[in-house]
């Protein structure tokens, strides 16, 4: 079976709501270690999804701190390495990649989803980094320190990246981090673009020629992403597959055609 890499899943968050504390391997959530491994999983990342604010009303004195949380879903993430590690290892770079598929384990690589948690300071960027974290997507649904987010409002489309965001892309790149525009408004793209001389992701987005939606790019966008030699990971959920209101489910002919897309207008690159 083919070799694949996902780069998003909110299997950690999964974890932390079903047990509210720590676990030693993860729930039956998206993914688990043992579906990873029957398919065939090169690399998979796994996120730190930050809980949005707006829970803050439902969950009142239960809504977590930043830091709390974070720490709380590193140590799910450290744990697990530790108790799957004959499949499973952590991975911070392309050569423990290479050592990890050669002794046959998946690199898990931790991913920070919304930059509010960096709280305009760089240092937290450093301590993220230092703690393994490899790719940051800039923003979530709500503005943050970094920039603005998708929007069906042409007007906040536009809006791009805030002077700290604009600093802190030049940053991730000096550390090696990866820049995520998956969320990101088409602005923010277009600042990312000018800011990377190299690839950045779009972790988990579709195309916007199949499915209208604001979390999906443009043929433009694809094409701006493949020229930086940058990748887009495929998503699964059905509202951003189709426009077709009456389509409810993720199919395989729906992300097939994704894909299609995606390869027919950024291209492919085999690097198995
Ligand atoms: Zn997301």
């Amino acid at each position: 079976m083919t070799p694949y890499v996902d780069m998003h899943c909110d299997t950690l968050m999964q974890a932390w709501l079903k047990h509210k504390k720590d676990i030693d391997h993860f729930p039956k959530a998206m993914v688990d270690v043992e579906r990873l491994e029957q398919g065939n999983s090169l690399a998979q990342f796994f996120a730190v999804f930050m809980p949005p604010v707006t829970l803050k009303k439902y969950m009142g004195p239960f809504f977590p701190k930043d830091d709390v949380y974070i720490d709380k879903l590193l140590k799910i993430f450290e744990t697990t390495m530790q108790e799957h590690s004959d499949t499973i290892a952590p991975c911070r770079t392309y050569s423990e990649l290479e050592s990890n598929r050669s002794a046959k384990r998946i690199s898990a690589i931790l991913t920070l989803e919304d930059g509010r948690a960096v709280d305009s300071k760089m240092e937290k960027l450093d301590d993220y980094f230092n703690r393994g974290i490899r790719l940051i997507s800039l923003t979530w649904n709500q503005p943050n320190c970094f920039g603005n987010p998708n929007s069906s409002d042409p007007e906040l489309m536009q809006k791009g990246l805030t002077e700290f965001g604009k600093d802190a892309v030049k940053h991730m790149q000096e550390l090696g981090m990866l820049v995520d525009v998956s969320h990101l408004s088409d602005g923010g793209f277009n600042d990312v673009a000018e800011l990377c001389s190299g690839p950045f992701v779009a972790s988990h987005s579709n195309c916007r020629a199949l499915s209208f939606h604001s979390r999906n790019m443009t043929d433009d966008m694809i094409r701006t992403l493949a020229s930086h030699g940058g990748v887009m990971g495929v998503n699964f959920g059905p509202q951003f597959l189709t426009d077709d209101p009456k389509s409810k489910e993720s199919t395989i002919p729906l992300i097939a055609a994704q894909l299609r897309h995606m390869i027919d207008v950024g291209g492919v690159e085999w690097a198995v």
